[in-house]
């Protein structure tokens, strides 16, 4: 052997480096599957097939200006580099940020697990019964631990959860107020964050002291903070009775480790609870991401924003979970919907809820207890070196009276790597955590010391009683469902999770072809920095120079998103791409207000639109108005122009998807941005579709003002099964001083998220991708997800008909195949292909999105040339099905369509059907190789919203 080898000719060292390409292994169709496709298509390169399909007036001829691409194993010692950069001090700034230990268990095989990480939000219940039962544990857990009726799964963060609790309130209040009361011991990012989202729809935000100045004051609601700010555990019932006689709602704003041995706020009163689940388990990251929770009384849960898991059942009768009441959503209510979540944070609420679950009632309320002690213990040892400690009852935190010393105690803790939170020239605040020890408190003690000696830890230990407030001490259980009380163990607890992970389908197993959602490859290298403590421990209000890695990281990303989307400026804030709508109408709104220009409210809107812009429109104090589409399904360019005349001195904006979500990269887009702009309107152009574009044309050269971009979409950050995401937007030079800004900082204008970087921890892995792959890599990435977008266009037309294409019969890196006919024709629902297609082992298309009745199907770059047959030919074996009952062989109630998808159990029966078995679940022979079993059949959505359990229901229901 080794004679032969010897003797060959041997490659260069090139070669063998090319080899070895990321790109070649993010890109799904090999050099030869690529050529394949083309010739089936009829080009004879790619560059032909682009040049067909990107109008010639914007597609760019030059290579983006960016570095790379380079290897794995560079990329990651870069990263590495970066990393090193940051200091781990040791934080004890709290605000709503804890340092925890996410239990390894669930670190590996949840955070780290694709399983997990790479699902989609669970839209379609059958394959997602894994992760609807982690986010019922969730709302359960918060629904416990709050004393509250009813609980969401999830949302962005405790400011934003806070804000969104607002509106509600502003919704149910009987009050004709437009005041909102926020006591000035709540956060103050939370403060600001409920500042920007009152001003555009006319609520006024007061702060005040709650024992003082709630009295005279009118108002529709009240935010209060339990535990405080300060520390400090308010007695809350006066204030909460106060309230309720102006009319005014109560919102509290809690810690859930806390509430393990405090009385709930639902028990003395509360309307609204809100809040982070960070510290369960959820690495504080800079800043996120993490879960908010929002719970309130099941009376109000129709105006709930947010999503909710409920139970049904499916076709047997056996219980499955689903998401609940989704007519409250965006996407069907549009400007008229409670609130604009879309992707929220499920991955993160997810470890939170495991955390309980592997913890359960007995472990959490431990680890509060000892938390608890230490703070005391802390407290006493504080005074015995004679500084004074104002705050009486309290959980985790405390005020420190520092006189004279205050900057004596900074530096010494700077020296110690420790940072105390900053509250003034004479205070400073320290908050403890999950993950502080006796060694930790007797080095805080060494810090107030200032020299002097420090108690002894013992000593102090045997003399402290407990602080907490006796009046209101937790009597209530919490988490007595078994699930809370039976994975304690790492056996048990590694099984849950896998037996959890294996009822989903997820990106591990196939592809999911979801169009606009852009389900690309998360690579595993994009992915391992992110749970590097160099990453994950930084506190996000911690001192900038403690972070040149992060800052180095994000001024680095800003740099390539603006090269990639031709802006001159980018806001990494926003922490979806709903979020980044928003940043993006605020900025428009506040340069029309800078030049006088304050009365342009109109928000031109297409058909098409994803219904997340109109409601982002509606948030931003904006009137909707919708622009028609014509037959084709672009933008009615007449009746475009006829709005923009008619409301010429009020325009502020269009917003526009492009390509647009008819899959098609309107002509006309040029001529489009023109007219607003010759009316003083700004051009928002929606990026969810960012992956048809990247190195081939520049929204912020074509004419957009401001776009968002999803990095969960084009730019590999996972979806988490429903978040984490982000949304940042670049802005043309004129909106740069509207950009998102935060008391952090002092930029800016008022800030959208809690943390200066919203989702900092992730931000690596789109830093990553773009290394990775380089201005030709992006580029290839572009033209191979419109390649396959357009061969599986090319399968399908002779079976289905393709509803919009481009003029010459092309689309871009999606398209809608029209079921409407066939369901005229037969009785077959886009429902019932959609179920079928589970059957086939393939998550379902976009469903009657942008149109109803319809799949939207979008393959991305990374699938290759073999799924994307192995898809096809399930669609076209489903289109031989729906024939059978076109040419009267079958009735649609009987076919294997209406009752899809079969379970094991389906088999069992007494099988009565008019189809076999191997029918039914091998409908092609691949299938018997590789099966995935649906673990329910098909969930019956009308039971379970007039039936709503939204909590773990009790184990008999199983039985
Ligand atoms: C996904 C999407 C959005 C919303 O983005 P999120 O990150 O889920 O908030 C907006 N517009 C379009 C066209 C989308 O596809």
């Amino acid at each position: 052997m080794r004679d032969a080898t010897m003797t060959q000719s041997r490659p260069a060292l090139e070669d063998l480096m090319q080899h070895a390409d990321f790109i070649d292994r993010h890109i799904g169709p090999n050099r030869s599957q690529q050529k394949a496709m083309l010739a089936a298509l009829g080009f004879d390169s790619i560059d032909a097939l682009i040049q067909k399909v990107v109008p010639p007036a914007i597609l760019s001829r030059q290579a983006l200006p960016l570095g790379g691409p380079r290897s794995e194993a560079e990329t990651l010692a870069a990263l590495r580099q970066i990393a090193n950069r940051n200091q781990l001090f040791k934080s004890y700034i709290g605000m709503g940020y804890y340092n925890c230990h996410t239990p390894t268990v669930i670190l590996r095989n949840l955070l780290e697990n694709p399983a997990w990480y790479t699902a989609y939000t669970p839209y379609q219940a059958e394959i997602a019964q894994g992760r609807l039962e982690a986010l019922l544990n969730f709302q359960t857990m918060v629904t416990d631990l709050t004393g509250m009726e009813i609980a969401n799964a999830s949302l962005l963060d405790e400011a934003t959860a806070a804000a969104e609790a607002m509106t509600f309130c502003q919704r149910l209040s009987k009050s004709k107020s437009k005041v909102f009361f926020v006591s000035q011991d709540c956060f103050p990012q939370t403060i600001d964050v409920l500042r920007t989202r009152a001003e555009p729809i006319g609520v006024e935000v007061v702060v005040g002291d709650h024992r003082r100045d709630l009295e005279r004051l009118d108002c529709f609601g009240v935010l209060l903070q339990y535990p405080a700010l300060s520390g400090e555990i308010h007695d809350y019932a006066d204030t909460v009775r106060q309230a309720h006689d102006k009319q005014a709602l109560v919102v509290v704003a809690a810690d859930l480790l806390a509430l393990t041995l405090l009385t709930p706020p639902g028990e003395f009163g509360a309307d609204v609870v809100v809040g982070s689940a960070q510290r369960f388990g959820v690495p504080i990251g800079y800043g996120g991401p993490h879960a908010a929770f929002f719970a309130t009384r099941d009376a109000d849960k129709r105006v709930m924003p947010g999503r909710l898991v409920g139970v049904s059942v499916d076709s047997r009768g056996e219980p499955a979970y689903r998401l609940a009441m989704q007519t409250r959503e965006q996407h069907i209510r549009r400007e008229k919907a409670t609130s604009n979540v879309c992707t929220a944070q499920v991955l993160l609420a997810n470890i939170a809820s495991m955390y309980a679950v592997y913890h359960g009632p007995h472990g959490l309320k431990a680890i509060a207890q000892r938390v608890h002690r230490l703070t005391a213990i802390l407290a006493e040892g504080i005074r015995w070196l004679h500084h004074a400690v104002p705050t009486s009852a309290f959980f985790d935190t405390i005020t420190v009276h520092t006189g004279g010393h205050t900057q004596d105690i900074h530096a010494a803790a700077r020296n110690q790597s420790v940072n105390l939170r900053s509250i003034d020239d004479g205070n400073i605040g320290i908050a403890l955590d999950e993950t502080t020890t006796r060694e930790d408190v007797e080095a805080l003690w060494r810090i107030f010391a200032v020299g002097k000696t420090i108690p002894s830890f013992a000593v102090l230990e045997a003399a402290v009683a407990e602080r907490l407030p006796g009046a209101l001490m937790r009597s209530s259980t919490f988490l007595t469902h078994r699930v809370f009380n039976s994975h304690h163990s790492e056996t048990q607890m590694l099984r849950y999770l896998r037996a959890l992970a294996d009822k989903d389908l997820a990106l591990d197993r196939s592809m999911i072809p979801l169009g606009s959602c852009t389900m690309k490859l998360n690579a595993t290298t994009e992915m391992i920095p992110v749970t590097w403590p160099e990453f994950g421990g930084l506190h996000p209000f911690a001192p900038l120079h403690q972070a040149e890695g992060y800052q180095q990281l994000i001024a680095e990303l800003e740099q390539m998103l603006c090269v990639c989307t031709g802006y001159d400026a980018v806001s990494l804030q926003p922490n979806a791409g709903s979020q980044g709508e928003y940043a993006g109408l605020l900025a428009i709104r506040a340069y029309h207000q800078s030049r006088g220009q304050g009365q342009r409210d109109i928000c031109l809107i297409p058909s098409s639109a994803h219904g997340t812009n109109p409601a982002t429109a509606h948030m931003a104090g904006m009137q909707v108005v919708v622009v028609q589409c014509d037959a084709q399904g672009n933008v009615d360019v007449a009746d475009l122009r006829a709005k923009a005349d008619q409301h010429a001195a009020d325009l502020a904006a269009l917003m526009i998807t492009y390509p647009s979500t008819h899959g098609v990269f309107e002509e006309a887009i040029g001529e489009i941005c023109e007219i607003v702009h010759a009316h003083g309107g700004q051009v928002y152009i929606d990026g969810a579709n960012m992956n048809a574009m990247v190195g081939l044309c520049e929204p912020g050269k074509f004419g957009g003002d401001v776009s968002h971009l999803n990095l969960h979409k084009t730019f590999c950050i996972p979806h988490g099964g429903g978040g984490p995401g982000v949304g940042p937007i670049g802005v043309k030079s004129h909106l740069i001083p509207f950009l998102p800004g935060h008391r952090m900082l002092e930029n800016g204008i008022a800030p959208v998220a809690a943390a200066p970087w919203g989702s900092a921890s992730i931000l690596p892995i789109t830093w990553a991708y773009i290394t990775l792959m380089g201005a030709q890599g992006l580029r290839l990435a572009s033209e191979v997800a419109i390649l396959n977008a357009n061969y599986i266009v090319h399968r399908l037309k002779p079976h289905y008909p393709i509803l919009y294409t481009g003029s010459n019969g092309l689309v871009a890196h999606e398209g809608i195949i029209d079921l409407r006919p066939l369901k005229d024709k037969t009785g077959i629902t886009v429902e019932d292909v959609a179920k079928r297609l589970i059957d086939y082992g393939f998550h379902a298309p976009t469903m009657s999105f942008p149109v109803a009745g319809t799949l939207m199907i979008e393959p991305t770059e990374s699938e290759s040339k073999d799924e994307l047959d192995r898809f096809c030919d399930a669609m076209i074996a489903i289109r031989e099905e729906i024939r059978a009952v076109e040419n009267g062989e079958i009735a649609a109630e009987q076919t294997a369509l209406r009752h899809a998808p079969h379970t094991a159990q389906d088999l069992t029966d007494d099988w009565q059907r008019a189809y076999s078995r191997e029918q039914a679940v091998f409908p092609l022979h691949a299938l018997r190789q590789d099966k995935y079993w649906p673990p329910v059949g098909r969930v019956d959505n009308v039971y379970g919203d007039r039936n709503l359990v939204c909590s773990c229901p009790p184990m008999s229901d199983y039985e």
